[in-house]
């Protein structure tokens, strides 16, 4: 599904290399975790696999289904199958949550040569998602994200995952600032949406969220690489030893 190669990344402002040599591959199907100490690389992998602007890849590729996304606008990615929830969800005055959420699965739709969703379709299928995350009508008529909490905002990103249909879904620190309440709607929304064609990178620092998203394989992103890969064991590791052994053993 996700074949990373080599990756290499700068800043594109500074002389600053931020991704240096990244390999990994997820499989279709599988969820994978990324965990890493803070400033290791882990949203700057997750902005340019999404395409956001401000940095240059210097090396390296990323196949999505065999296919370089790197080379491709922000929304060919999207229609590609590429879903980024992002850490900190960005609020859109004047825009409506409900407009928004239907014409960016139109604007999916289209570019996959697919037929629109019709309004009473598209009505039916977001109350019955919102709902499992707990997302009341208010929520859907108020601009995006105007302010939502910051639990109510990652439950929106995960409504225009669960909107969108999505490949292959990264979510970047998507438990940050949640309290345990709102961290398990997030991880059932999520389960929701375990598929056989749908793979996850989940990108956290905390194994209480992979208590809830059993992960399949675990990896650890130190200073631009990834250095160690296990199970979900691995996690349990860092959250009872910190990093300091892994990046010791790895060094
Ligand atoms: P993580 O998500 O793992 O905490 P980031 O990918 O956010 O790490 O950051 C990796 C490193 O790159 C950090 O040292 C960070 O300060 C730096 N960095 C990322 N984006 C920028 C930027 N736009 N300007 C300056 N430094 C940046
Ligand atoms: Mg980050
Ligand atoms: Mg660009």
């Amino acid at each position: 599904m996700l074949e990373i190669k080599n990756l290499q990344v700068k800043l594109e402002e500074e002389d600053k290399q931020i991704i240096k040599g990244l390999d990994l591959t997820v499989e279709t199907g599988k969820v994978h975790a990324i965990m890493g100490p803070n400033g290791s690389g882990k949203s700057t992998l997750s902005y340019v696999l999404s395409g956001k602007d401000g940095y240059e890849v210097t090396g390296g590729e990323a196949l999505l289904d065999g296919e370089d996304i790197l080379d491709m606008e922000p929304e060919e990615r999207a229609a590609a199958g590429l879903f980024l929830a992002f850490q900190y969800p960005v609020e859109i005055p004047g825009v409506g949550n409900m407009t928004f959420l239907r014409t960016a699965v139109n604007a999916q739709r289209k570019a996959r040569g697919e037929e629109e969703m019709s309004s009473t379709e598209f009505l039916k299928v977001v109350r019955e998602r919102a709902k499992t995350l707990k997302i009341d009508a208010d929520m859907l008529k108020r601009p995006v994200n105007v302010g939502f909490s910051g639990g109510e905002k990652k439950r929106n990103e995960i409504l225009q995952m669960a909107m969108l249909e999505p490949k292959m879904c990264i979510l970047d620190e998507t438990d940050s600032g949640l309290d345990v309440d709102a961290m398990k709607l997030v991880a059932e929304g999520v389960n929701a949406l375990r598929a056989e064609g749908r793979s996850f990178l989940v990108i956290t620092h905390y194994q209480r969220l992979l208590d809830h998203i059993k992960p399949d394989v675990v990896h650890i992103l130190a200073n631009g690489r990834i250095v160690k890969t296990g199970g979900p064991e691995l996690a349990l590791e860092v959250e009872k030893n910190g990093y300091a052994d892994i990046l010791a053993e790895v060094a």
